[in-house]
């Protein structure tokens, strides 16, 4: 699309939007002067869908009138709450019922998957990785190895970029996956990254690990409700989310993962147990001897956390309705649109200067710019205008416009806010 920066085409392209009224199923907070925010970090914690409130409130009054009742005679029995997320977060992700669970946290949730797929022999007891991954990952990577007697030093291959390179080339990620192949349990990586906004190509990775003989798991947390995942058909053998990112479920709520037909169904794949993932049918039997539900639930451990999941359950319907293929067809539009704007404002303005690290390529809403030292008095000009984007140290701005509820007319905003700033 051929773009331009006069408000008119905007207003043109919110017109002609399919998605325009997702708009108004949101709570889009506004500045004490009644003005709505240009809400540029979805990408960190989205925004509050006004289906949560009631959906909230249907659970609380069921809990007020039927107290333990509520298990199997509430509106929406919490003995099988979690499963009415798991079609829409499937849908989400590409994935069948049976291998996808609401559940936890996401780094809780790395955890018990790496204690189920990395499985170290001696001499292949590697985990490659992309280096600068998000800092809970490589926490939880460190702990793992170490805890298998290894060294993080030793037992995790980081892959930089290349001298001068800002991101990693899908290239040198698969000859890495060759070079090392012999030695790697398990190839771990994001699916968008943090900090750049790179998406990887989860496929190709998948299949270099497979052809070394390791597993493939991904951290979805930038990926899941921004970009178009097919898990299943990918062949990949584990995920995890989060959803109070893309997924606007409200901070630190419950999260997701993806677990393979292949592993999942078969009853031998090693685990931590618990008794939310004992066979439903006997679950209250309280006998010994776990026996794990078929697929990703017979890896839930704890009873299901309704009030976060009926809030969580407000935006699945909203991504059920609108669909991901649309959602990333506006995207496509979306994120091109603001990088036009944004590089369009650095030309005509002395006063910015930056570089959009995210590569063109990238599928996803996000955007990072490497500031120069005046990237916090942009950064703080562009607060002081109700557009709230993030800072990343040293010097990263990254803003996502999100289809679901950030307009054409949000983002010429953005480039008027660029061709205004003064230092
Ligand atoms: C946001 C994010 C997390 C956060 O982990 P929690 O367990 O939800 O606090 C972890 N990993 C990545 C890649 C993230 O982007």
């Amino acid at each position: 699309m051929q773009y331009n920066s006069s408000p008119e085409f905007a207003e043109n392209l919110d017109k002609s939007d399919p998605l325009a009224s997702y708009r108004e199923r949101f709570l889009i907070p506004r500045s004490e002067n009644g003005e709505t925010w240009v809400y540029l970090c979805g990408n960190s914690l989205g925004l509050q869908p006004k289906g949560a409130l009631d959906n909230l409130k249907v659970e609380l009054e069921d809990w007020a009138k039927l107290g333990v009742e509520g298990h199997f005679h509430g509106r929406n029995p919490w003995f099988h709450y979690h499963k009415f997320l798991t079609e829409s977060a499937a849908a989400l992700v590409g994935a069948r019922n049976d291998e996808v669970v609401v559940m936890n946290q996401l780094t809780v949730n790395l955890h018990l998957l790496l204690v189920s797929f990395y499985r170290p022999k001696p001499g292949k007891y590697k985990i490659l990785m992309e280096a600068g991954a998000f800092p809970s990952d490589m926490y939880a990577i460190q702990s793992q190895v170490e805890f298998h007697g290894y060294s993080y030093s030793d037992a995790v291959i980081e892959l930089q970029p290349r001298e001068g390179e800002f991101t990693l080339r899908d290239s040198d990620i698969l000859e890495a996956i060759h070079q090392h192949g012999s030695e790697l349990a398990l190839v771990f990586f994001s699916g968008v990254q943090y900090y750049t906004g790179q998406c990887f190509d989860i496929p190709a990775i998948t299949n270099a690990a497979h052809e070394v003989g390791a597993l493939a798991g991904f951290d979805l947390a930038h990926a899941v409700g921004n970009i178009l995942l097919l898990l299943h058909e990918w062949n990949v053998d584990f995920a995890s989310w989060c959803s109070y990112k893309y997924l606007n479920s409200g901070p630190g709520n419950v999260a997701g993962v993806f677990i393979h037909e292949k592993h999942g169904l078969d009853p031998q794949t090693p685990r931590f147990a618990g008794w939310w993932g004992h066979k439903e049918d006997v679950r209250f039997k309280m006998l010994r001897g776990y026996i794990p539900e078929p697929g990703a639930a017979g890896w839930q451990l704890s009873n299901a956390p309704v009030f976060g999941m009926a809030v969580q359950r407000a935006s699945l319907d909203i991504f059920s309705d609108a669909g991901m293929p649309a959602l990333a067809d506006k995207t496509s539009k979306l994120t091109p649109y603001l990088r036009f704007l944004l590089e369009d404002a650095k030309s005509k303005n002395p006063n910015i200067d930056f570089q959009i690290i995210t590569p063109k390529n990238a599928q996803g809403c996000q955007l990072s710019l490497l500031t120069n030292e005046n990237g916090k008095a942009l950064f703080d000009f562009l607060t002081s205008q109700n557009i709230i984007c993030d800072w990343r140290e040293p010097n990263v701005i990254r803003m996502a416009p999100v289809p679901l509820y950030n307009s054409y007319k949000d983002c010429w905003k953005v480039g008027q806010a660029f061709s205004q700033f003064r230092t």
